[in-house]
């Protein structure tokens, strides 16, 4: 059999193998060819399966994880879990990956949306609770950039309405809020895989939930609505009014189950994760301190007790430079984004504008002016710095010191000359 040598594969391309992410070590990529050799390549109650979310589980500490074949599948699925039905609303931040509206939009369902904290790019408790009425059946909460939503302030509106919460955790695995998991915060926390979130399997995403009837719900949605036994999986026929039922599909389901081969991937990354987001937060903190002198800089800090895992790199331009240089914000922004790119930093928009302004979403912005709000000026004065596919967690430490302090120099030189 010929041998297929990965590390010479690597070789010809661009971007060195230490500096990809997510970062694959020889046994992740062991895993993944005996996965292949067992040639359990599609199915319910893989073993891969079961020993990825058994690690998932034992890495949270506790509730009950369904794997699912991608971020958005676990959201989709989560609401199907929770009882939402063609025509509900559903709450969802005005500012998060179209996503998490979609989501609810695949399922018939249609997403209200709700303006953010300019301060921490959240859902803002204050505008969730006016938005409330008694059509909304479910909330989403998106913990953007890998800080947590202020939970105990959504707590408190959800148990004046009782509705059902969903947390959108795709760019927050690892963070804690008041020192509980994401993970562990809502009826059902839902997580990504995608290949630039810190627990990558190329593509994937699981769904977390401390209640084991919703879990058994959401493992069945995710097969097609069959009942769908985590071990043991197999079907005896059962004789019913006169005929046999076999395989019967008791609910709306859909083919929403992880890849075996992805989940063979992930496992090893899970047992690298928390030294991966220690090293990045050891860098930004950096960056949090600098941060006190550079003029016009707002960065999101997470509250106390809470942590943030920097997935994205937000960094927002004050109103006041506006005053100080004498140009639009839009201007300031582009000229600062051109700097920071003659000296090596990537940034991007990310996405933009916020989703109640984007040509897909429209239709479901409601009666509110968008273009005047809090939340469309906190993402038109803000970008992400460094590289999305090449993230500062997948830096060598040396080097994401160094880029955060070129960001620093270039930041402050813009402003002594643009005075
Ligand atoms: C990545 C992401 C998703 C979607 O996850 P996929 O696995 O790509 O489907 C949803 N929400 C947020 C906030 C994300 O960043």
């Amino acid at each position: 059999m010929e041998h297929i040598s990965i590390s010479e594969q690597n070789s010809d391309q661009q971007v060195p193998a230490l500096n990809t992410w997510p970062r694959l070590n020889d046994d992740a990529i062991e895993r993944v060819i005996s996965c292949l050799k067992s040639r359990q390549l599609s199915g319910s109650g893989l073993d891969i399966i079961n020993e990825f979310e058994a690690s998932v589980e034992r890495w949270l500490g506790g509730g009950h994880v369904v794997s699912t074949n991608s971020g958005t599948s676990a959201l989709m699925v989560a609401l199907l879990a929770l009882g939402i039905k063609p025509g509900d609303t559903v709450i969802c931040p005005a500012y998060t990956w179209c996503a998490t509206p979609h989501a609810a939009l695949l399922i018939g369902a249609k997403p209200k949306f709700v303006a953010i904290d300019p301060a921490t790019y959240n859902i803002c408790p204050n505008a969730l609770r006016q938005a409330m009425s008694s059509d909304v059946k479910a909330i989403m909460v998106v913990h953007m950039h890998g800080m947590c939503c202020d939970m105990d302030a959504i707590s408190e509106v959800v148990r004046e309405f009782s509705v059902p919460v969903v947390g959108d955790c795709a760019q927050a695995h690892g963070a804690r809020y008041k020192g509980r998991e994401v993970g562990l915060l809502s009826d059902v926390d839902c997580f990504s895989m995608q290949k630039s979130k810190h627990l990558s399997a190329g593509d994937g995403g699981y769904c977390v939930t401390k209640d084991p009837k919703l879990a058994q719900k959401i493992r069945d949605i995710c097969n097609f609505g069959v009942e769908t036994p985590k071990t043991n999986y197999r079907f005896d026929d059962v004789l019913r009014d006169g005929y046999e039922v076999f395989r019967e599909c008791d609910q709306i389901g859909g083919m929403f189950r992880l890849n075996p081969l992805c989940a063979a991937l992930a496992i090893d990354q899970l047992q690298e994760l928390d030294s991966h987001i220690a090293g990045v937060q050891s860098v930004m903190n950096d960056l949090l301190t600098m941060a006190d002198d550079l003029p016009f800089f707002k960065i999101s800090r997470p509250i106390s007790g809470s942590t943030h895992v920097w997935h994205k790199i937000r960094v927002g331009i004050s109103e006041d430079a506006v005053a100080f240089t004498g140009l639009p914000m839009a201007e300031i922004r582009r000229q600062l984004r051109a700097a920071l790119a003659e000296s090596g930093i990537p940034t991007t928009l990310w996405t933009a504008p916020i989703l109640p302004l984007q040509t897909g979403l429209a239709e479901w912005s409601g009666q509110t002016d968008w273009t005047v709000t809090p939340t469309h000026f906190a993402i038109e004065s803000s970008f992400m710095v460094f590289d999305e596919n090449f993230p500062l967690i997948a830096q060598d430490k040396d080097i994401a010191r160094q880029q955060v302090a070129m960001l620093v120099s270039v930041w402050k030189q813009y402003f002594s000359e643009t005075a």
